[in-house]
């Protein structure tokens, strides 16, 4: 494909040799799928000097990108209390990007909470997780109004922040325009039909040429009340999976999310009650709460759950950002342009061959 309003390229320090791609000049890169794997792909490699075009099969509303569903909670102090030290290290750096391209991001952190029946783990989600202080009933009155009374102690992750998914991604999308980036919606295309350094985000559409990647699903509710106002996202402990409730703009709230080895998109009565259920529990306006919509999506993973920039002489795949796109989107994508333009290659996320 063409490669309309390609920035001048930099002619100096490319090794095509260093990423292994022979045959196409780095000067131009290809990056398919619009979702936030491939949207910060391209940001940083346009930073870099390269001349970026985006296909995306969908359109402007990205409603087929996993992302559209996702919690969009940036909580790597959170997440350590299950995932490996490289989500921890990556989401930590991911921060930091996130301040610095968009400085409204909002740093507020998040609240964990238990019933006292789930006492037990809560203690052990203390005990994992880094990065909070835990607060008592007055602190969390202070940090949240409408949960004043309803919790007798939490977990306050200071240093976390959260974006909605369907903002940030047209926000950063038009970053990209303003910086001369091209984004073709309505482009579904394979890395062997682009032009130049093709780096492949299709996320679980990438899947045969991805071995080992499957779809996890992850069910959501959303739904709206006037009736409580939160800041920041509240995960409720719970025996199963990590519910939480996480506030969107016009009074609505997220309410996510199931992880079950299915690739089935349904969402499931029994999903659908759990999750209720949990935002109930977190607070009873809840239950008063409008349904504005149920939705599932499946997390791209490979089998240890971690994420892979893959360098081959087909290009570059970034994929198996699992539960934590959002987290890690930024720090895959500043791998990614090290390695390419030959500046360093962290071995726990790059792998060559
Ligand atoms: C319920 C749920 C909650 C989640 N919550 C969070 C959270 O709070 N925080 C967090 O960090 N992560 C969260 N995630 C995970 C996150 O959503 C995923 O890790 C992330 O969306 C994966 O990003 P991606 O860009 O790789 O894939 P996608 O988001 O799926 O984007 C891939 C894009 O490629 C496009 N595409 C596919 N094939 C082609 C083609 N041939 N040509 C052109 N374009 C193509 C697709 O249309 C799509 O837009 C959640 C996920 C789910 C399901």
């Amino acid at each position: 494909m063409s490669q309309p309003n390609a920035p001048e390229s930099r002619p100096q320090s490319v090794s095509v040799q260093s990423v292994s791609v022979q045959s196409v000049s780095v000067q131009s890169v290809s990056v398919i799928g619009a979702g936030i794997a491939g949207t910060w792909q391209a940001l940083m490699f346009a930073k870099a000097g390269c001349g970026v075009t985006v296909y995306e099969r969908g359109d402007q509303a990205m409603t087929l990108a996993t992302g559209h569903w996702a919690g969009g909670m940036l909580a790597p102090y959170c997440e350590s209390e299950a995932a490996e030290p490289l989500i921890t290290r990556l989401g930590l750096r991911s921060l930091d990007l996130w301040r610095e391209e968009l400085p409204g991001t909002p740093f507020n952190g998040s609240l964990v909470v238990a019933h006292a029946r789930d006492r037990a783990d809560f203690e052990r989600f203390a005990r994992l997780a880094r990065g909070h202080e835990r607060i008592g009933p007055d602190e969390i009155a202070a940090l949240e109004p409408d949960l004043a009374g309803r919790f007798g102690e939490a977990l306050f992750f200071r240093g976390e922040a959260h974006v909605d998914p369907r903002r940030v991604l047209p926000a950063l999308h038009e970053k990209l325009r303003s910086a001369g980036v091209p984004i073709e919606f309505g482009a579904a295309v394979a890395p062997r039909e682009v032009d130049g350094l093709a780096i492949d985000c299709r996320g679980i559409a990438a899947r045969e040429d991805c071995p080992g990647l499957r779809g996890v699903k992850g069910e959501v509710v959303v739904v709206e009340t006037a009736e409580i106002k939160l800041s920041r996202p509240v995960r409720l402990i719970h025996p199963r999976w990590p519910l939480y409730v996480v506030p969107r703009e016009a009074n609505r709230f997220l309410i996510g999310a199931t992880t079950i080895e299915s690739e089935d998109r349904s969402v499931t009565v029994r999903s659908a009650l759990e999750l209720m259920t949990a935002a109930y529990a977190v607070h009873p306006a809840f239950g008063e709460a409008r349904i504005v919509e149920f939705g599932a999506a499946l997390r791209p993973a490979f089998p240890d759950n971690l994420p892979r920039v893959a360098v081959s002489n087909r290009g570059i795949s970034v994929n198996g950002l699992y539960r934590h796109g959002f987290l890690l989107a930024p720090a895959l994508a500043e791998a990614t342009v090290a390695h390419v333009l030959g500046a360093r290659t962290d071995g726990e996320v790059v792998r060559c061959g």
